[in-house]
């Protein structure tokens, strides 16, 4: 093993343990493995459902556009209604690719990723709500002109005349409050579930939504198959969130019935809190993928974080790392033992599966350090390991012992570059120097996002293929 400590002087880590209970070792490396490993990519799957979700769009617009008529488009308002029309079914349309995309798809999570999708969700917005809105603005101004009349007195006869119209208009307002809330400079405002209960909202806008589409679209009356058509969509979108969102994850932890086992202080306002569960051998996880964690202690059990395994599973324990940011996070180290705990997932594409090279590069800095100390007990042992830690001070590295002896273990490298900002740097040289074949290494990342941005940037200007570097975000 090979030590690299620039600037400051490593010195011994102190650990002191808060609580403890019978936790397994978490210093060895599982010699056989003891749960099921954790499921491969489908590309083929993902793809197909791409291409499913682009025939869905030319369908829909196939279906808005069959009922349009020259007669109706020259009469007053005609060209307005047909805009809020076609604008009304690409915009739903939208919408339900956006809730497919966060209902936890598990071909797409394994392929795509959750950040991924949750930024695709969140590029397929603005357009989503642009054309929901052009649809309310064309269908009130369209009306107003065939029926000759104001466009403040039509939206009041369409709320109190037309079925479901009202409740449209809530469903709406929930939609643009979701999207209000998202806009970068809100939301950074906000806190995390504050945000996330408004968006709870859109659901129910988006089913008070459907009812008003259904009822009264021009182009449903008396077309039997756009109904089937449409109703499969929001009844499939529907479904697809309650299964895999509160029916799957309800099931898999009547199967786990997790607890904490026990919260041990490792640096500093970093904790590892092992819990405990029956059929852990059944889950299917790999090193680096994380799961969303929610506490059911009296002030936790509303809100559920992302938190990665920072070992594999062992048998009936698991254990998670955590740095005490915020409220939640702060809160984990005074959980107590036997506390219940509900966990969603595992998700991500952070793992093992990614590689494709005979020599792969760990990086990581903070408490980016627990997906990749998982990693490195799954990874085949085939692989030539070269670990890289960054830290300001060598006490701060959460893990350091158990990272040391999986390396050694497996007669890779290990180096720790550790001192303040303005003396040691992970630039271009550092890496270069620590890793000479860094072109042909798959590399994994992970940090704060400013540590992980400057190390992706690196590895551009170093020539290492963009498929060849993989970073985990621990901000969506
Ligand atoms: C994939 C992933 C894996 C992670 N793994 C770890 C880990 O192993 N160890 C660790 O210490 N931290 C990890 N994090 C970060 C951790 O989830 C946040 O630090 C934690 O949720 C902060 O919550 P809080 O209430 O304490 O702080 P808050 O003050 O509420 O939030 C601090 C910041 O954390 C982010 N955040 C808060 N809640 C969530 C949420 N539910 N989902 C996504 N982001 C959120 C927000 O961007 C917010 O700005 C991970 C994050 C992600 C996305």
């Amino acid at each position: 093993m090979d030590t690299v400590t620039r600037g400051q002087t490593a010195v011994a880590t102190s650990r002191s343990k808060r609580k403890s209970a019978v936790t397994p070792s978490w210093h060895q490396s599982v010699s056989k493995r003891a749960h099921q490993s954790g499921r491969a990519p489908q590309p083929r799957v993902a793809q197909a459902l791409a291409l499913l979700c682009g025939a869905g769009f030319g369908t829909v617009i196939a279906l808005a556009l069959s009922v349009e008529g020259r007669a109706a488009l020259a009469s007053p308002g005609g060209w307005a209604q047909a805009i809020g029309r076609v604008s009304a079914f690409t915009g739903s349309y939208l919408l339900l690719v956006m809730v497919v995309l966060i209902a936890r798809l598990p071909w797409l999570e394994r392929t795509v990723g959750q950040d991924k999708l949750v930024r695709w969700h969140r590029k397929v917005a603005p357009y989503a709500v642009s054309l929901i809105s052009l649809h309310v603005l064309s269908v009130i101004l369209g009306y107003s002109q065939m029926l000759k009349t104001n466009v403040f007195h039509m939206l009041w006869s369409f709320w109190v005349n037309y079925p479901d119209m009202l409740a449209a208009s809530v469903g709406y307002v929930l939609l643009l409050m979701a999207a209000f809330t998202s806009i970068r400079i809100a939301r950074a405002k906000m806190k995390y579930e504050t945000w996330w209960v408004v968006h709870l909202y859109t659901y129910l806008g988006l089913g008070l939504a459907f009812m008003h589409q259904i009822r009264t679209g021009v182009m449903f009356i008396g077309h039997e198959h756009t109904i089937q058509f449409w109703t499969t969509l929001w009844v499939g979108a529907g479904a697809s969130i309650l299964l895999l969102r509160v029916g799957v994850p309800l099931v898999r932890n009547q199967q786990y019935q997790l607890r904490v086992a026990s919260v041990t202080e490792e640096v500093p306002n970093v904790y590892s809190l092992t819990v405990s569960g029956k059929n852990i051998k059944k889950m299917a996880v790999s090193g680096g993928q994380f799961f969303q964690w929610r506490f059911m202690s009296r002030d936790l059990w509303w809100h559920s974080h992302p938190y990665s395994l920072s070992a594999l599973p062992r048998p009936p324990f698991l254990r998670v790392t955590v740095k005490g940011l915020g409220d939640q996070s702060s809160a984990v180290a005074k959980l107590r033992p036997g506390t219940r705990v509900f966990v969603e997932g595992p998700y991500g594409v952070f793992t093992h599966h990614a590689a494709e090279m005979k020599d792969v590069t760990l990086i990581a800095a903070g408490v980016g350090i627990t997906p990749i100390r998982a990693m490195l007990e799954d990874l085949p042992s085939s692989v030539n390991i070269n670990v890289l830690i960054r830290a300001t001070r060598a006490e701060d590295i959460v893990h350091a012992d158990e990272m040391k002896s999986l390396v050694a273990s497996r007669n890779g490298r290990y180096h720790e570059i550790v001192g303040p900002r303005d003396e040691v740097n992970l630039d271009d040289a550092t890496l270069e120097d620590l890793v000479p074949n860094i072109r042909h290494n798959d590399m994994f990342v992970c940090g704060p996002a400013g540590f992980t941005d400057a190390i992706v940037a690196s590895a551009r200007r170093l020539g290492v293929p963009h498929e060849h570097v993989h970073h985990e975000s621990f901000t969506f």
